[in-house]
């Protein structure tokens, strides 16, 4: 054991050290990837240095260098020191944090990192909470809840009649939603036949008289949708007024805020999520802007009683604890990882004033590098940061050139720039338009990498054609 975990901090460390000089973007291909990786099954053993040594050697050039500080691909974000050291304790103490009695630390960890993340989000400080493997599963979670709790008020019970008979669900959303909501509802069975997918305004927002609309028309169970963080221009729903009016017709609200909802750590960005805590639920990611390792996502439930319901399992042979917090009754899972102490690790290595500070820092980056990019030539401006999200377009300066020229512009420009090796963004198509994204949220994304990624963009948007 001492050998092989020596010589695999040597790799980690190797690793993080080269992370910041190394190209940013993946380049080895497919094909080499599948030549290493593959192959008949062994037989036999394999020496388990040998086997890290191997492992190590397949990756090279296969991993895109996420925690450089110069990854604006997607949101993605690093890891901070403590959570990763705590992520590598959770693996080798190798507890299953399904229940106080058979994890009793990691149950306990979890409990207070939960209750530090209501404080930290300015959550109701008596919500239920679920640590899962990502938004999306968080948007399972609540969604359960809430499917639960919109069924009761019409005198059905979703977990013993199930969906056959039931009254349909209607779910009123924003048409900016993400894709992971609608997975959710394809797993809970409510079917994306039920989604009404409203029209936000040129600010991104849903507007409550296009709320209000949608809800005089609706009958039975609904659930409202909102946006904390829009995936492409961060925008946020206008809380105070979609809220209180979504209670008004007996919806559930659910808030999207996967990113979005750490805005409420910095002091300068707060303002944007006043009344969110309004809502009914809430899903949100440790593992992009919390800067954790992956596999760590929040769902929030302020109806304690109605994700109990949904997730709670007894069995003979579980050791329910009457006093402690049993993961198992929160959460979609039965025996799980201990993600309770990288989050909780997260939380105390920064404090309260530091993640603000890291949450800033990450929006005044995305500031500059759009801003920055912005003057240069043939560069437009598509969506300025509200928070730590921008998008930029890549104008073709041939004479004449059309809108199909700009788009292929922009995925050729965003291409040079990763193959540059200095930054790595990715495109998506944006109210019909190519756009390049820039999402920072990574803790290591300070001004030395905003100057790098200026400069990159600048050389392969001035590339010859
Ligand atoms: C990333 C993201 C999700 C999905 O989260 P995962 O952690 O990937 O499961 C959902 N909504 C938004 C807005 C996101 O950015």
């Amino acid at each position: 054991m001492r050998d092989l975990l020596t010589a695999t901090l040597r790799h980690a460390l190797d690793y993080l050290d080269a992370a910041s000089e190394t190209p940013v973007a993946a380049r080895a291909s497919l094909v080499e990837l599948r030549q290493r990786f593959h192959g008949p099954l062994p037989d036999g053993a394999t020496d388990p240095v040998a086997v890290v040594d191997a492992l190590v050697r397949n990756v090279e050039g296969g991993l895109n260098a996420s925690t450089s500080g110069r990854f604006f691909a997607w949101v993605i974000g690093g890891h901070l020191p403590a959570a990763l050291a705590a992520d590598w304790l959770a693996s080798t103490w190798d507890q299953n944090a399904g229940m106080f009695a058979v994890a009793p630390a990691a149950a306990i960890a979890e409990e207070a990192a939960g209750a530090w993340l209501l404080d930290l989000l300015g959550l109701p400080d008596d919500s239920a909470f679920a640590f899962v493997t990502g938004c999306q599963m968080a948007h399972v979670t609540c969604l359960a809840a809430a499917r639960h709790r919109v069924l009761a008020r019409y005198g059905w019970d979703a977990e013993r009649d199930g969906l056959y008979g039931a009254p349909p669900i209607t779910i009123l959303t924003g048409d900016q939603r993400h894709g992971s909501i609608e997975r959710a509802l394809h797993f809970l069975g409510m079917g994306t036949k039920h989604v009404h997918d409203l029209p936000t305004a040129d600010d991104g927002q849903l507007k409550p008289d296009v709320l209000a609309a949608a809800l005089e028309d609706t009958e039975g169970p609904t659930i409202v949708l909102l946006q904390a963080g829009d995936l492409n221009t961060g925008s946020f729903d206008p809380y105070n007024d979609l809220i209180p009016l979504a209670r008004d017709y007996g919806a559930w609200t659910h808030v999207d805020g996967a990113f979005g909802l750490w805005a409420q750590t910095s002091p300068e960005h707060r303002h944007l999520l006043d009344g969110v805590d309004q809502a009914d639920s809430w899903a949100v990611d440790g593992h992009k802007w919390l800067n954790v390792p992956y596999d760590a996502g929040y769902a929030v439930v302020a109806d304690r009683e109605a994700l109990f319901h949904a997730m709670s399992h007894r069995a003979a042979y579980l050791a329910h604890s009457d006093d402690a917090r049993d993961p198992i009754d929160w959460t979609p899972e039965y025996s799980r990882r201990a993600r309770g102490f990288p989050t909780w690790a997260a939380v105390k290595s920064l404090g309260r004033n530091g993640i603000g500070d890291m949450v800033a820092a990450c929006c005044h980056a995305a500031r500059a590098i759009v801003d920055g990019a912005g003057k240069l030539p043939n560069v437009a401006v598509m969506a300025r940061p509200i928070i730590n999200q921008g998008l930029l377009r890549f104008l073709d300066p041939a004479p004449g050139a059309t809108a199909a020229d700009h788009d292929r512009r922009t995925d050729e420009v965003t291409a040079a720039i990763r193959a540059s090796g200095e930054a790595c963004f990715a495109c998506t198509t944006w109210r019909g338009t190519r756009v390049m994204r820039v999402s920072v949220s990574d803790w290591r994304t300070g001004d030395n990498e905003v100057r790098r990624t200026i400069a990159a963009i600048k050389k392969a948007s001035t590339w010859p054609r």
